[in-house]
């Protein structure tokens, strides 16, 4: 039976404090038992308090994620990529404090690299010191995580970031499926035939250790001609892709994974996936908040 974990992006939206050392608790009373920690506008966290929510986290069952800042690009110009490198770092820093177990980030942009072959090289070479970094932080358990990203300009689909992973130790794919399905114009992640597909290439570029488990990012998204527009709620008609295609080929291929919602209303949604997958693997499927 797979394993499975669900959480928002962020400090959840029905919280009446704004202190994120709460978020924890909340998340447990609610029923859910993960959290994406957003450090996207730069890694602002001290030490005493990123340590103090790991404790927090811990002692509430809840699993732990950290999402880089946007503003990364280890594709673009060398002043660019070094500063991208430095806030890279502080997120790992950050991640190993509050002991989260992957810090997610975006690669890059295509833009000013020659070619996207060579995009993805300089991503490669940049993570190297990234990589250098956490060892010297004894940080093993932090592992980073390329994520597919929704915009065409975005350097992140499928391939690369199954590329990425395989050659770079220490990283492992993120996939954001509506990002997936933004970035093909709505073509894919249509059916479930498709969701087993990312899982497939997935195990065969990388092996099974990549789905235990698999991060995943999930909402509804609108797109453009360029690829992701807006992030929308599981129940706004009209947008894709169904959660439900994602959550039958999990319970299928029996693939163990963390749900982090990034609907607008976080929180909510991540319970309405939490329900819609117990419905299709299970009781049984949710990891236990269990404490240390
Ligand atoms: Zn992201």
């Amino acid at each position: 039976m797979p394993r499975f974990w669900f959480g928002p992006a962020g400090k959840p939206i029905t919280m009446k404090t704004s202190d994120i050392l709460k978020a924890p608790a909340f998340l447990r009373e609610i029923g859910l038992n993960a959290m994406e920690y957003e450090a996207v506008r730069g890694v602002n966290i001290k030490e005493d308090k990123a340590r103090a929510l790991g404790l927090e986290a811990r002692a509430n069952g809840v699993r732990l994620s950290l999402h880089a800042p946007y503003f990364i690009n280890l594709a673009g110009r060398k002043d660019v990529v070094e500063a991208s490198i430095e806030r890279l770092k502080a997120a790992v820093e950050a991640a190993y404090w509050m002991g989260a177990y992957v810090v997610v980030f975006h690669p890059g942009y295509y833009k000013d690299a020659p070619s996207k072959r060579e995009a993805v090289n300089r991503v490669v070479n940049a993570l190297a010191s990234v990589v250098e970094y956490r060892s010297q932080l004894n940080a093993k358990n932090v592992w980073l995580g390329p994520e597919t990203t929704g915009k065409t300009s975005q350097v992140g689909d499928l391939n690369e970031v199954l590329e990425i992973s395989s050659r770079v130790e220490g990283t492992r794919p993120v996939v954001d499926f509506a990002h997936l399905y933004a970035r093909s114009g709505g073509k894919f992640i249509r059916s479930e035939k498709d969701v087993l597909k990312v899982i497939e290439e997935i195990e065969k570029n990388l092996g099974s250790w990549a789905l235990k488990p698999l991060h995943i990012h999930f909402s509804k998204i609108e797109y453009g001609k360029s690829g992701e527009r807006e992030h929308h709620r599981l129940d706004e008609e009209g947008y894709g892709p169904d959660f439900k295609h994602v959550c039958t080929a999990l319970c299928e291929t029996g693939v163990d994974a963390v749900v982090i919602s990034e609907s607008p209303i976080l929180e909510q949604d991540a319970l309405v996936m939490l329900k819609m997958c117990r419905e299709i693997c299970g009781e049984n499927c949710i990891v236990e908040q269990t404490t240390e």
